[in-house]
């Protein structure tokens, strides 16, 4: 029996798991046109690999991935590229972003396809392979899965936590796919090394955990265990996750590979499986759609269907006012139903006045220190929220913004109703707004700089070359000079016409 720690913080909200994870998951149908972002990695840059009017098959790199940590976009149907454009994406700064716009021929039909054997292969091959299907943190963070593999471990963790509210996408994943996940699970543990994996599940989810258990019997994997771990948000964050199940604190700034231990989602381990025993890169996931649905439960899409199509399948009731993407803890409200999916799409939460009353009025701080209670982080949210409102933000970097997971803990407990984490998210926007700016005023300074020592070295140059052809005319008159006066002596010395004797 594994013994299990306790992290700081965190609350128990009502997690309303079962509206949605009753039904087993459902297949979206194949849209008409999707929107495919070509940038949906949390790191790295996307190299545009098609044009306007190209043909594409289902699986085909669109986008390959741009520096170590970039990674692939891929064509997630058969069918023609009609237009690359810059279209909002579904991300709380709602920028705008380069996509795919692909009309689907209706026939689907796949690239070649070539399956790997991840432990005969050397692992590099493996990473790359990883690295090329696009896969990334499908718990939400999206950072390149590749990146955290590259590490020798003792501990493998998966996460299959889901702690936040009303989202179910991997407890029916675990429940319908245990042996892909386990599957996926051990050839990342074969890539890092890993003695052991723990399989975290909160005790909310008997039947996933029962299913796991089963799958890992089945394929005989003594080094991995099923855990089950309390019902408590956030203990699928995973620093809180490493924590309750091996103790482990990592601190800030540092990263679970310094202790001997990573941690990936249950549906990223269920994608490294179908890329590399299947070369299918990352083009679909499972969506939960839960909240004021007719016909709430999960759906498997794929990436750059609109969201509008899957919200059909759910239906939403007619008092629906907002969608939320991800739960109600750590989601953001969609400015536009049109926006497709991406790979952070993990639930589509539809809200209504009755569901989710509107917060009442934000009062004065009190410093009822009930912020700092709950939260998980250790941070000092009320301090985080005087600096951020009053923007100083030098200050709240000092206690440790960035160190903040936007759970909600904080605003979720606090008397006073202050929308905490809004104040955080404006702090943390301003920052990067800041750094950008400054980053781009030293590039123009850089390039300044650098154009005015060009130009001072061209002069120097010209100068040294002017001074050059001056020496050399110089020298070149003293030597017709001394020529012309030889000539003359000579001239002299012997007359035209007469012979030397
Ligand atoms: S919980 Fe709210 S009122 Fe209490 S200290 Fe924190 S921010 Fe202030
Ligand atoms: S949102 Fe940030 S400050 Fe608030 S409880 Fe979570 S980690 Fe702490």
């Amino acid at each position: 029996m594994l013994e299990l720690f306790g992290f700081p913080g965190g609350i128990k909200p009502d997690s309303h798991k079962e509206e949605s994870a009753g039904t087993p998951i459902r297949q979206a149908p194949l849209p008409p046109l999707l929107v495919v972002p070509f940038r949906q990695s949390a790191t790295g840059g996307v190299d545009i690999r098609v044009k306007a009017g190209e043909r594409v098959l289902k699986g085909q790199c669109i986008g390959s991935a741009e520096g170590p940590f970039g990674t692939c976009v891929h064509a997630p149907t058969s069918g023609t590229v009609i237009a690359i454009e810059a279209r909002t994406l579904p991300h709380p700064s709602a920028l705008a972003a380069p996509c795919a716009i692909i009309e689907a021929d209706g026939a689907d039909a796949w690239r070649e396809r070539v399956p790997l054997d991840a432990y005969s292969a050397d692992p590099e091959t493996v990473r790359s392979r990883i690295r090329e299907a696009g896969i990334v943190g499908l718990g939400g963070a999206v950072f390149p899965s590749h990146v955290k593999m590259n590490a020798r471990i003792d501990t493998l963790v998966i996460n299959g936590a889901e702690c936040e509210p009303w989202i179910t996408c991997d407890d029916r994943l675990m429940r319908e796919r245990a042996p892909m996940i386990v599957a996926g699970a051990a050839i990342i543990r074969h890539l890092m090394g890993a003695k052991r994996v723990l399989f975290g599940i909160e005790d909310n989810k008997p039947d996933a955990a029962a299913a796991m258990r089963t799958a890992l019997q089945t394929a005989g994997h003594p080094e991995m265990q099923v855990v089950t771990v309390p019902t408590r948000y956030p203990a699928g964050g995973e620093k809180q996750l490493i924590h309750v199940l091996t103790g482990i604190e990592i601190p800030y700034g540092k990263l679970g590979p310094d202790f001997g231990v990573q941690c990936f989602n249950v549906g990223t381990a269920h994608a490294v499986a179908r890329a590399v025993l299947h070369d299918e890169p990352l083009i679909s996931r499972i969506v939960t759609l839960a909240g004021n649905y007719a016909w709430p439960g999960n759906v498997e899409t794929l990436i750059g269907t609109p969201i509008d199509a899957l919200l059909a399948l759910g239906e939403p009731k007619p008092d629906t006012d907002r969608i939320v993407m991800g739960g109600p803890m750590m989601g953001f409200v969609l400015p536009d139903t049109s926006l497709p999916v991406v790979k952070a799409t993990n639930c589509l939460l539809a809200m209504s006045p009755t569901l989710f009353p509107p917060p009442p009025p934000e009062m004065p701080c009190i410093r009822c220190g009930a912020c700092t209670r709950a939260c998980p982080m250790l941070l000092q949210p009320h301090e985080l929220y005087w600096y951020a409102r009053s923007k100083n933000f030098g200050k709240t970097q000092e206690y440790h913004l960035f160190d903040c997971i936007e759970c909600g803990c904080c605003a979720y407990v606090c008397p006073a109703h202050i929308p905490l984490v809004d104040y955080y998210r404006f702090a943390k926007s301003e920052i990067r707004a800041r750094e950008r700016e400054k980053a781009a005023a030293d590039r123009a300074r850089e390039r300044y700089e650098f154009r005015k020592y060009r130009e001072e070295r061209e002069k120097a140059e010209k100068a040294a070359r002017l001074a050059a052809k001056a020496a050399e005319t110089k020298a070149k008159l003293a030597q017709e000079g001394a020529a012309a006066v030889i000539a003359a002596a000579q001239s002299r010395a012997h007359p035209e016409g007469k012979d030397e004797a």
